[in-house]
C-alpha cells in the first residue's frame, strides 16, 4: 500500500511540474500577446515621429537648396544690361565657391527678346571658360520656347524697379528650369523710384540626372533607413516621376504615409529671406513629395511587424512546449527502458538456461555411463555440439540485439525441410518434456515441400514458442506441434503451430507481445521469469527468412503461435517484410 503510494507520489509529481510549466508557458504567451500589442502601438508612433522628422528634414535642405539656388542668380534690375553677362558670370563663380550642391545646376542661358543682329537671342554659360556664347538650346529644354514666348509676352511692358527686383521666378517643372525676366532701365521714376522694361529671360537650368541619381537618393538616405519608399513627381496627374527610391513605389488604396508640395517650402523660405517667390507655368509643375511605408503603408507595416514579432515569440514558446513534451517523453522512455534493462539482465539468464540444462543432463548421462556404447555418445555428442552452437547463437542474437543490427546479414539460407528440423527440434527437448510431464502431440505432414531458410534460425525459433508453451502452461501440461502445407488459390506455406492449453493471453495484451522486453502484466507480476526477448527475437527472425509469426489465444484457454514459411521464393523476394499479425483465439 505504502510502495503504491510512492509510485504514484513519483509519477505525479513530474507530471504537475511539467503540467505547471507547460501553464506558465501559456501564461506567458498570452503576456506576450498583450505585450506586443502594446509595443505595436508604440512602434507606430515611433515610426510616425521618424518619418514627420525625416521628411521634415528633406523639405528644409530642399527649400534651402533650391531658395539659394534662385537667389544667387538674381540681378540688379537697375543696372545697365550690357553688363548682363558680366554679372550673371560673377553670381555664378560666388554661387559655384559657396554652394554645397554645384552639381544641381546643369546650364545657365540668356534669351533676349529683341536681340539687334549680330547680337544672339540665345546664350548660354561655358563654365569651362567661364563665358558666355551663342547657343541653341539643350535638347531637355527644347519644348520651353513657346512657353517662354508666352511668358514674356504677359509681362508688362514697363514695371517700377521695385517690383522687377522681387518679380518672382517661374517653375517649369516638366523642363526642369527656374526662369525670370531680365530688365533694363528705362528712365528714373518721378520719385526718385525708377522704371525698368522686361528685355528677356533668364533661365537656370537644372541637372534632372544627377537629382535622380545624387541629389534625391542621398535626400530621402534617412528616409530609407527607416524602410519608407519616396518617389518625387509632377504634383498632379498625369504624374511624371522625377525620382523614385528603389524599383518600385508601394501599392496600397490607403492614402500615402506622407505628402507635400515641394516648391511650396522654397517659396517659404524666399519670403523668409525676402528675395522673390517661386510661381509655377501651371498647377502641374509643382514636384511633390510622396512617402509610403515598403509594406504599404506606416500600419500595415506595424501590423507585419506586430505578426512577425508575435510569431516568433509564440513560435519560441511553441518550442519550449515541444520541448518540454520531448523531455516528458524521453524522461518516460528512460524509465521504461531502465526498468526493461532490469528485467533483461534477470531473464537473460533464464533465456540462457535452457541449452545449459540440455547440455547439464546430456553430461550427467554421460558421467553415469549411460552413452556407453559409441552410437550413443555419439548421439549425447550431437546434442551437446547443437545445444552449444544455440547456446553462442544466443549469445551472438542478444549481442545482436543490443548493438540493434538485428538483420539479414548474419542469415544462412538454404533449402530447408522444415518438418525434419521440427521434429528434430521436438527431439532435443523431448527430454525435458518427459520430465517435466508434458503431453506432447505431434503432426508432422508427409509431404511438406522444403522453404529456403536458415534451418538453426527455424530450430531456434520453434524451440522458443516450445519454451513459451512449457513455461505458460499453467497446470494442463499439453503442447501440440503441427506442421502442414497451407495451399489455397492466394497462398502456398508452410505452417508450424506450437499449441499450449496454458494460461493464455488477454486480447488486448496481444499487440504487444512480439514488442522487445514486453512481458504480459499477469505474467511479470507472478513467478515465471523471462526476459520478455524470446518473441521478439522469433518475429525479427522468421520476418528476415521471409515469413511471419501469427497468433491467437484465449485468456485462460491457451494460445497457438503459428510460424508462416512461404513456398518457392527466393531469397530475395523473401526480404520483404511482411507484418506479424495476431488475433484472439477462436
Ligand atoms: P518471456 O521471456 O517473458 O517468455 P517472450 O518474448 O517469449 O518473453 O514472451 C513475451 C510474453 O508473451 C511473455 O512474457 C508472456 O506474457 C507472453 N507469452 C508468450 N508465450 C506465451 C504462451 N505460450 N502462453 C501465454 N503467454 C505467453
Amino acid at each position: 500500500m505504502l510502495g503504491s503510494m510512492k509510485r504514484l507520489n513519483s509519477a505525479i509529481l513530474p507530471l504537475t511540474v511539467i503540467l505547471a510549466i507547460a501553464l506558465a508557458i501559456c501564461v506567458l504567451g498570452i503576456l506576450q500577446y498583450r505585450w506586443t500589442n502594446e509595443i505595436a502601438v508604440s512602434e507606430q508612433q515611433r515610426l510616425a515621429a521618424v518619418l514627420k522628422k525625416d521628411v521634415r528634414e528633406f523639405n528644409r535642405r530642399f527649400a534651402y537648396d533650391f531658395e539659394r539656388l534662385g537667389e544667387a542668380f538674381e540681378l540688379d534690375p537697375a543696372e545697365p544690361a550690357s553688363t548682363i553677362d558680366g554679372r550673371m558670370l560673377a553670381r555664378y563663380v560666388e554661387w559655384k565657391q559657396s554652394t554645397t550642391e554645384p552639381d544641381v545646376l546643369a546650364g545657365i542661358y540668356l534669351w533676349r527678346k529683341d536681340a539687334a543682329p549680330p547680337a544672339p537671342d540665345l546664350e548660354s554659360l561655358d563654365r569651362t571658360h567661364l563665358q558666355f556664347q551663342t547657343s541653341n538650346w539643350a535638347s531637355e529644354l527644347e519644348q520651353l520656347p513657346p512657353d517662354l514666348q508666352k511668358q514674356f509676352a504677359r509681362l508688362p511692358s514697363s514695371m517700377a524697379g521695385r517690383e522687377a527686383l522681387y518679380y518672382p521666378w517661374k517653375f517649369y517643372g516638366d523642363g526642369d528650369a527656374l526662369v525670370r525676366p531680365l530688365f533694363r532701365l528705362v528712365s528714373p521714376a518721378r520719385d526718385s523710384d525708377m522704371e525698368v522694361e522686361p528685355i528677356g529671360l533668364l533661365i537656370v537650368e537644372i541637372d534632372e540626372h544627377y537629382l535622380d541619381t545624387h541629389y534625391f537618393p542621398e535626400l530621402v538616405e534617412d528616409l530609407s533607413s527607416s524602410g519608407f519608399k519616396t518617389v518625387i513627381r509632377s504634383a498632379r496627374p498625369p504624374y511624371r516621376t522625377i525620382y523614385l527610391s528603389g524599383v518600385s513605389f508601394p501599392i496600397s488604396s490607403s492614402p500615402p504615409d506622407a505628402q507635400l508640395d515641394l516648391f511650396d517650402s522654397v517659396v517659404q523660405e524666399a519670403q523668409r529671406r525676402g528675395h522673390p517667390a517661386v510661381d509655377f507655368v501651371g498647377d502641374g509643375q509643382q514636384w511633390q513629395l510622396v512617402v509610403r511605408h515598403s509594406s504599404g503603408s506606416l500600419e500595415a507595416a506595424v501590423t507585419e511587424w506586430r505578426r512577425t514579432n508575435l510569431a516568433i515569440s509564440l513560435g519560441l514558446l511553441l518550442i519550449l512546449l515541444i520541448c518540454l513534451g520531448l523531455v516528458f517523453s524521453t524522461a518516460r522512455r528512460a524509465e521504461r527502458l531502465g526498468k526493461f534493462q532490469l528485467q533483461f539482465v534477470a531473464g537473460v539468464s533464464h533465456e540462457l538456461s535452457t541449452p545449459l540444462t540440455v547440455i547439464n543432463s546430456a553430461l550427467e548421462n554421460v558421467a553415469d555411463g549411460i552413452a556407453g556404447d559409441p552410437a550413443k555418445a555419439r548421439e549425447y555428442a550431437l546434442i551437446l555440439r547443437d545445444q552449444s552452437s544455440r547456446l553462442s547463437r544466443l549469445l551472438d542474437q542478444v549481442l545482436l540485439l543490443a548493438s540493434g543490427k538485428l538483420g539479414q546479414s548474419s542469415l544462412d539460407l538454404q533449402p530447408v525441410e522444415i518438418a525434419s528440423v521440427v521434429a528434430l527440434t521436438i527431439a532435443a527437448s523431448e527430454q525435458v518434456l518427459r520430465e517435466k510431464q508434458f503431453a506432447v502431440e505431434k503432426e508432422i505432414a508427409a509431404d511438406v515441400p522444403s522453404v529456403v531458410a536458415d534451418p538453426v534460425l527455424v530450430s531456434e525459433c520453434v524451440e522458443n514458442l516450445i519454451n513459451n508453451a512449457v513455461k505458460y502452461a499453467g497446470p494442463n501440461r499439453w503442447i501440440a506441434v503441427r506442421v502442414r502445407h497451407a495451399r489455397t488459390h492466394s497462398l502456398d506455406e508452410i505452417q508450424v503451430a506450437i499449441e499450449d492449453r496454458g494460461i493464455g493471453i488477454a486480447s488486448p495484451e496481444l499487440g504487444s507481445i512480439f514488442e522487445p522486453f514486453h512481458r504480459v502484466q499477469a505474467v511479470r507480476d507472478g513467478p515465471t521469469r523471462g526476459a520478455g526477448l524470446g518473441l521478439y527475437l522469433v518475429k525479427r527472425m522468421v520476418e528476415n527468412m521471409g515469413g511471419q509469426v501469427s497468433v491467437s489465444s484465449e485468456l485462460g484457454r491457451g494460445s497457438s503461435f503459428v510460424l508462416h514459411f512461404p513456398v518457392k521464393r527466393s531469397g530475395k523476394e523473401m526480404a520483404a517484410p511482411v507484418n506479424t499479425s495476431a488475433s484472439p483465439a477462436k
